[in-house]
């Protein structure tokens, strides 16, 4: 009998559902190509099910996520829904997914791909291949935080286990790749950045091929901008991961290019969605780039559904696209043919 996964399908607000299509067209020309089916269940999260049901996330979506195999994202949010002051905000959704799905460990690829070495803004860079492992569940966004009668306060806070399950999955995706890990921590003022050295340091033996770098944050954001070339596999606390990828991303020329996976543990379904958020000033016009989002359609192949060859098959695909001179308005630099969602994702397609 053919395999069939389930996939549930958040399409969200903005150019969400533009690039969730895109997607799931290269998704399913994949599927056909390599014998298995994909079931895809579309539900409601963020923007759009505030207007539906009042709520940002609602049991239903969480169910169905629950009992896929992997879940797909565009983005959630909008001019719409932007009252800072407002309790119910569409954002609420992924924190929601993060937490009941138990997401704790967010991958974050920055890949400078050749022909895009144009775009990439710092002079002389030509190639860059990182990996970022950034801790998702634990940390001063989860912290205790409070309001004083004069201050304010948040709490970092890691627990041995928390450390140890993302500090382990840096060192297996340096196992897979280059061998190089590089821990970026704030040894030298925060506690428990200390208790992440002597974690990383305890687990050092278990992967001896690995060779291990520490970075103090200030000093990494420095080192990423001079030397990007040289990380392979980053580990790093929530609030550092965060940061330190949107740097990274930056390198890369643009935020339609990133895509993401956040992972739980093994056999729970992973989410993947593009780094960028719902582009509302280009929503609607056709324009947007789709492949951050076919691009974590790859991953999803790789980390949820065991299917490798699907997911090289989508990244080279992506690769001869670019390298065949199609871009879309965020990484067209006056050079090669300019393309929208739709076209790029039928090239993508071709090439597949
Ligand atoms: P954004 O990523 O949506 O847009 C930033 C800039 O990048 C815009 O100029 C946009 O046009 C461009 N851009 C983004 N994705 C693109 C793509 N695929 N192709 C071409 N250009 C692209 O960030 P923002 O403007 O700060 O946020 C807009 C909304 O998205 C806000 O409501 C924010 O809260 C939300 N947001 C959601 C997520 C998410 O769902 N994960 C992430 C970030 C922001």
């Amino acid at each position: 009998m053919m395999k069939e996964y389930n996939i549930a399908l958040i399409k969200g607000d903005g150019i969400g559902p533009e690039v969730v299509d895109g997607a799931v067209k290269v998704m399913n020309t994949v599927s056909e190509k390599l014998g298995f089916s994909l079931k895809f269940t579309e539900c409601l999260a963020g923007g759009c099910s505030i207007d539906e049901y009042g709520v940002p996330l609602t049991d239903e979506t969480l169910n169905i996520c629950k009992n896929s195999d992997a879940v797909l994202l565009g983005a959630v949010g909008g001019p719409k829904w932007d009252d800072v002051d407002a309790s119910i905000r569409p954002e609420k959704a992924l924190l929601g997914l993060r937490k009941e799905l138990g997401l704790y460990s967010n991958l974050r690829p920055a890949l400078l791909y050749e022909a895009l070495a144009d775009a990439c803004p710092i002079k002389g860079v030509t190639s860059m291949d990182i990996l970022i492992v950034r801790e998702l569940t634990g940390g001063i966004y989860f912290g205790k935080k409070g309001r004083t009668d004069d201050g304010a306060y948040d709490t970092e806070e890691y627990s041995d286990f928390e450390i140890r399950r993302i500090v382990r999955e840096g060192f297996r995706y340096a196992m897979g790749r280059d061998k190089r890990l590089t821990v970026v921590d704030k040894a030298n003022v925060l506690e428990t950045s200390r208790l992440w050295r002597e974690v990383v340091k305890s687990e050092a033996g278990n992967f001896p091929e690995v060779s291990v770098e520490f970075l103090y944050i200030d000093n990494a954001s420095m080192q990423l901008i001079g030397r990007p070339q040289s990380f392979d596999v980053i580990v790093t606390s929530n609030m550092f991961g965060d940061i330190l990828s949107d740097e990274a991303g930056e390198i890369t020329g643009s935020v339609g290019m990133l895509p993401s996976a956040s992972l739980g543990d093994p056999g729970k379904p992973g989410m993947y969605e593009p780094v960028h958020g719902s582009a509302p000033d280009i929503a609607g016009k056709g324009i947007a780039n789709p492949l951050a989002t076919i691009l974590s359609a790859a991953m999803l192949f790789k980390w949820s559904l065991g299917e490798d060859k699907a997911s090289d098959m989508i990244n080279e695909a992506v690769n001869k696209v670019l390298e065949n001179g199609l871009r879309t308005a965020d990484i067209f630099k006056g050079e090669g043919k300019l393309v929208t969602t739709e076209e790029m994702t039928s090239a993508v397609i071709e090439s597949l």
